[in-house]
């Protein structure tokens, strides 16, 4: 237990050193400011103080219903567990498709079987009645919701964005836009998609990968969603410097990691508060206190199980020192000290709200349409879209 040791440590220890040392108070400061001025957050001030970090000052007295803050996540992903549920953006997380694909689609894998209130998903706070008593939908009536084929009355009152496939072909990343579509593949995706369009050297052991995540902790695909933004983000600025400096430089930069560059790649990423994840992990409750020490260890052996299925998937030699144990232990400690869980509400239960609001006249047939899929969900029918995020400012 506990004898990884990871080569990349060793091999790059000046390299992720640079990229694990803290920025300064007036860095911090300028990154903050560059950041304000971006998301035109007037009143509001990022105030870093060596003693606490950094806080989070109004400047005016806000009224209520104010918008105080529209800010973009760093990295964002919906919980394994939670997809089987809710159908929605890999990007912004919005609902997608309509209300009948989303209680189709629910339905279809609730048939295959799939329940996400078994296992390991989460169900936290919704009574979940897993009880087999379920009203059962034929097939083909599944099919047709799925297919637009059947619409349910005043389903048009909730209009969802059409359905955007990904850019490379996969069947795990769907976009209420093309904006949204193109902005994951530019950041995250086009690495760590499966589908044929992948620019991951072996879409094989990127599956093998989010199969080890999905069955231990799908914290790992967040942090590998940070190591490809970052590697991607430096290709883009390496990209632009060797233009720049084009054909005057003789040097054999085209292959050679330019690490100022990687430096800058990073930098969004330097700015959350770290540490080790295997050292700031909260010990579960059946953990005692002699087996802390062992408990530790036992994280860092999956988080070094996992890093080295995502080298297989991803790696890059320029950009070898993100793929050091420290770095990943850090970036996924950084998950477990400010990661915020963001809920989206679900169209479907105000769908199901606003039918059961109707006026007695009329909801007596409606409701001999609609209720045999409310029955069929069963107490599910309301659960949200849940997803981990790290938000770009006020981390
Ligand atoms: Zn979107
Ligand atoms: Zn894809």
């Amino acid at each position: 237990m506990g004898t990884c040791i990871c080569p990349i440590d060793a091999q790059f220890f000046d390299q992720v050193a640079a990229l694990l040392t803290p920025p300064t108070l007036p860095q911090i400061q300028e990154y903050f400011e560059v950041l304000e001025a971006k998301r035109h957050c007037s009143g509001l001030k990022v105030k870093p103080d060596a003693k606490h970090g950094k806080g989070v000052h109004s400047e005016v007295n806000f009224q209520e219903d104010d918008l105080i803050l529209k800010d973009e996540m760093l990295v964002g992903a919906q919980h394994s567990s939670n997809k089987i549920d809710c159908f929605v953006c890999s990007f912004c997380f919005r609902f997608i498709g309509s209300i009948e694909l989303q209680i189709g689609r629910k339905l279809y894998l609730q048939e295959l079987g799939v329940s996400a209130v078994d296992g390991s998903g989460s169900s936290d706070g919704i009574g979940c009645n897993t009880s087999s008593e379920k009203t059962r939908i034929p097939q083909d009536t599944i099919q047709s919701l799925m297919n637009s084929n059947l619409q349910l009355p005043y389903s048009e009152n909730f209009p969802l964005p059409l359905v955007v496939p990904c850019l490379g072909g996969c069947k795990e990343a769907y976009y209420c836009s093309k904006s949204c579509a193109e902005a994951d593949w530019d950041s995250f995706h086009s690495l760590l998609c499966i589908g044929h369009g992948s620019s991951s050297p072996s879409t094989e052991a990127l599956l093998k990968f989010v199969k080890h995540a999905n069955e231990t902790n799908d914290i790992f695909i967040l942090a590998a969603k940070v190591i490809s933004f970052t590697i991607l983000r430096y290709r883009k600025l390496k990209a632009a410097h060797v233009q720049r400096e084009g054909k005057h430089d003789s040097s054999n930069q085209f292959d050679s990691c330019i690490f100022p560059l990687l430096l800058e790649a990073w930098k969004s990423v330097s700015m959350g508060f770290k540490r080790r994840w295997w050292d700031c992990i909260a010990l579960p409750e059946d953990v005692d206190s002699s087996e802390k020490v062992e408990f530790r260890m036992q994280i860092k052996d999956l988080a070094f199980e996992s890093l080295q299925l995502l080298k297989e998937a991803i790696y890059d030699k320029e950009c070898a020192p993100l793929f050091s144990l420290d770095i990943y232990g850090h970036i996924i400690g950084m998950f477990e000290l400010n990661n915020l869980d963001l809920v989206v509400a679900s169209p479907v239960e105000d769908y199901f709200l606003y039918i059961d609001d109707l006026p007695v006249s009329q909801k007596k047939e409606v409701e001999n349409l609609t209720k045999p899929f409310l029955d069929a969900l069963g107490d599910d029918y309301s659960i949200s879209c849940q997803e981990l995020y790290e938000s770009f400012l006020y981390s």
